[in-house]
């Protein structure tokens, strides 16, 4: 049994888009905001599933093979990730248009059984900033967002310490 996965330690699962542009700071902010970066420390990244395609989260299923394996070994901490900006999954959709969706595909996981106990995380990610929501009850909230500077992992938070 390793530090990472001992018992009631929070495991997670991510589905993101594959751009290069956004999946780090998603991924930071996803162990910061689920509790994972806490209870993991610096094994943090080993203590969630991943999966990635164009599109992030809206083009994958509700329960993929992967999301299914993840919640088989106890993930119980659900990331959703979208981006603005030219996805090459979802160019033409605005950022407006994606955030809905992706507000709404969170609200939809969160009423279903097979994720019973679960923490229900989105990212709206644009060149310009980094929003983070939760779901609670059965609302999507934002939670909290990151301003993005230019520099490629330049990201700071709007209020106190930096992301990364
Ligand atoms: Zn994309």
């Amino acid at each position: 049994m390793s530090t990472y996965d001992g018992p009631g330690q929070p495991l997670g699962f991510l589905q993101l888009c594959a751009d290069r542009r956004f999946h780090r700071q998603v991924m930071t902010a996803f162990e910061r905001h689920g509790g994972l970066a806490e209870a993991h420390g610096p094994a943090a990244p080993m203590s969630y599933w991943i999966e990635a395609t164009p599109g992030g989260a809206l083009a994958l299923g509700d329960m993929t093979v992967s999301c299914r394996h993840a919640l088989s070994k106890g993930a119980r901490v659900m990331g959703l990730a979208v981006h603005g900006d030219d996805c090459g999954g979802y160019g033409r959709w605005s950022t407006t248009d994606l955030e809905a969706a992706l507000l709404g595909t969170m609200e939809r996981r969160a009423s279903m059984p097979a994720y019973a106990g679960a923490t229900h995380l989105g990212f709206m990610a644009t060149e310009q900033a980094l929003r983070v929501y939760r779901v609670n009850g059965r609302k999507a909230e934002l939670e909290c967002w990151y301003a993005i500077g230019d520099a490629a992992c330049a990201e700071r938070r709007t209020s106190g310490e930096p992301l990364d």
